[in-house]
């Protein structure tokens, strides 16, 4: 296990500079494939986005290696929003369009789960997963656009780890991917710490509880999920469109201030109230949860 928790952001872009030796200077940082021994949160750093942090904390648990990922999805638009929201959770991500190159993919790839669309060109997805399960135990989260209790029945006689059905929020989708990947995976510490804190704030994702100096914050579910996303990566700068994308499932080119105005209300009851301010706007930027002097 490679874990630095005093790992700043020095020692990445050193890390970065050795990556991009290792090739020469031929390659472009950008496309320099992501080392297996960062996590996500490195990775965005050393990606060179949202570097715009001075007291970046490490993540307490650095992964192993990147988990990785197939979505077989032939609808292309939902398909790249989840391979973008994906891959911004940390997770490699491969795209399959139909359900022959999904099958080809999932059986000679080495994936540590597949999200499998049931409703697909070539082979459908009863099929891939059924021919799958001859050779691969890999999970598999099945999505329909059928909500039929028979088809999920269906769905999971044939070896479907689990089921979720179109719509969905994207939330919900990461979460049952988190459960199964830590179901198959139980050597790998793929679990995240269940508790948070900065300064005097304290989170508990399981209790779904927030305090400050003692005090418990009083949040709507969407101001926790905010207030969680910040903390668990504190002291990095975080824009609207990903906050618009993580915590409410839309897109930001909707063009509303929904993210101003629950930013405004979170810190209504985060920061006024005390008096070390903890939320910061990066004008341009975003938002960023850190201590500061
Ligand atoms: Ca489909």
């Amino acid at each position: 296990m490679w874990q630095q928790p005093g790992l700043q952001r020095k020692d990445l872009s050193e890390l970065k500079g050795w990556r991009d030796d290792s090739r020469n200077g031929l390659n472009d940082a950008r496309q320099v494939q992501p080392s297996p021994t960062l996590t996500s949160d490195a990775l965005r750093q050393t990606n060179g986005e949202m570097t715009n942090s001075s007291s970046r904390q490490a993540p307490a648990t650095l992964r192993i290696t990147r988990m990785k990922l197939l979505v077989i999805e032939d609808e292309i638009k939902l398909a790249e929003y989840l391979r973008k929201g994906l891959s911004e959770e940390g997770y490699v991500v491969d795209l399959a369009h139909d359900g022959i190159d999904g099958l080809h993919l999932a059986t000679e790839g080495d994936y540590d789960l597949v999200v499998l669309d049931s409703m697909l060109p070539g082979i459908d997805g009863l099929a891939v997963l059924a021919a799958l399960r001859q050779s691969k135990p890999t999970p598999v989260l099945m999505l329909t656009a059928r909500a039929l209790i028979e088809d999920r029945v269906k769905g999971l006689q044939s070896g479907a780890d689990d089921y979720l059905v179109k719509p969905f929020a994207f939330s919900e989708l990461v979460a049952r991917v988190q459960v199964l990947l830590r179901r198959a995976n139980p050597q790998r510490n793929t679990a995240e710490p269940s508790t948070f804190t900065l300064a005097d704030l304290e989170l508990d994702l399981i209790r779904r509880k927030a305090q400050r100096a003692g005090q418990r914050l009083d949040l709507t579910t969407k101001e926790f999920n905010l207030l969680s996303l910040l903390l668990r990566r504190q002291g990095q700068v975080i824009s609207r469109t990903e906050l618009a994308e993580q915590v409410w499932d839309m897109n930001f080119d909707s063009g509303t201030n929904v993210v101003e105005v629950a930013v405004r209300r979170l810190r209504s009851k985060l920061d006024q109230p005390f008096e070390r301010p903890l939320l910061h706007t990066v004008r341009g930027m975003g938002y960023v949860l850190e201590a500061r002097d």
